[in-house]
């Protein structure tokens, strides 16, 4: 499947700007899927409301067109053609462009939905924001069973094949990672389940990075122990595989890099 990376929301934080990875496939037979979606076209129109006070802090710079949406009709798509979305979780900056393709069916672990939509505690309550699924969304429950891959406990082929969900809870309840058949190579992309290049490369984080991961993960321990894991298969070198996050700018570049040759980054 040919595979786009697309930057969904630039984070303008101090020392480091972040990117908002969104990969947008195009599939044989179900149509166009993209997995997270960065910040929409509503967030743009009505921060406030739509992000809360946290945009104070990772300042997204809101810009229309960086939002799937418009990036998807600048490559020539309707925006009906995204059949599909699939989300690593259900933070703000990974879901505000749902709104923006009201028909497509959105696909998370049946962990998430209850963490985020139908049984929040406390704490999940004040995490997400309603307001970004108010349109009423259909959304496609996945439980976390499957088969191991790649060192991935469950992974289970959704949608179409060679797309994998990869349940990785720990930064939030029912977090997931998905794989992406890109012909020649895997893409996966990891979400949240790390934020920088050193965790998987051990060449450090930055500070201010590695405090708000553990300060906003759901389970600090399962946290750390993807860490480990990833930077474990990081260190196996397989050729065939992309291990992106959903922050690292450096990764996005690299996987675009990769997406161009048609084969993997060294
Ligand atoms: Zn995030």
């Amino acid at each position: 499947m040919k595979v786009h990376h697309l930057n969904c929301g630039t984070l303008r934080v101090p020392g480091s700007p972040l990117v908002c990875h969104v990969l947008l496939v195009e599939t044989d037979d179900a149509g166009l899927v993209l997995v997270d979606t960065g910040f929409g076209l509503q967030d743009v129109a009505s921060p406030r409301r739509r992000l809360g006070a946290l945009r104070h802090v990772i300042r997204p710079l809101l810009d229309p067109a960086e939002t799937a949406a418009r990036q998807v009709e600048r490559l020539g798509f309707r925006r009906s053609d995204v059949r599909h979305i699939v989300l690593t979780h259900f933070d703000l900056d990974h879901i505000g462009g749902i709104a923006d393709f009201p028909d497509a069916q959105i696909h998370v672990t049946a962990d998430e939905a209850r963490g985020a939509v139908h049984a929040p505690s406390r704490r999940e309550r004040s995490r997400y924001r309603a307001a970004q699924w108010a349109h009423g969304p259909r959304l496609v429950e996945h439980p976390a069973e499957g088969e191991p891959w790649r060192g991935f406990t469950a992974a289970r082929e959704i949608i179409a094949p060679g797309l994998l969900l990869l349940p990785l809870p720990g930064h939030t309840r029912g977090h997931a990672a998905v794989a992406v058949d890109a012909g020649g190579r895997w893409v996966v992309h990891c979400g949240d389940a790390f934020y920088w290049r050193g965790t998987l490369d051990g060449s450090g984080t930055p500070f201010a990075l590695r405090a708000s991961e553990a300060a906003v993960a759901f389970d600090r321990a399962l946290v750390r122990a993807n860490h480990t894991r990833l930077a474990a298969l990081h260190r196996r070198g397989e050729p065939d595989l992309v291990l992106v996050s959903a922050h690292d700018p450096v990764l996005l570049e690299r996987a675009r890099r990769a997406a161009q040759e048609g084969g993997v980054t060294p």
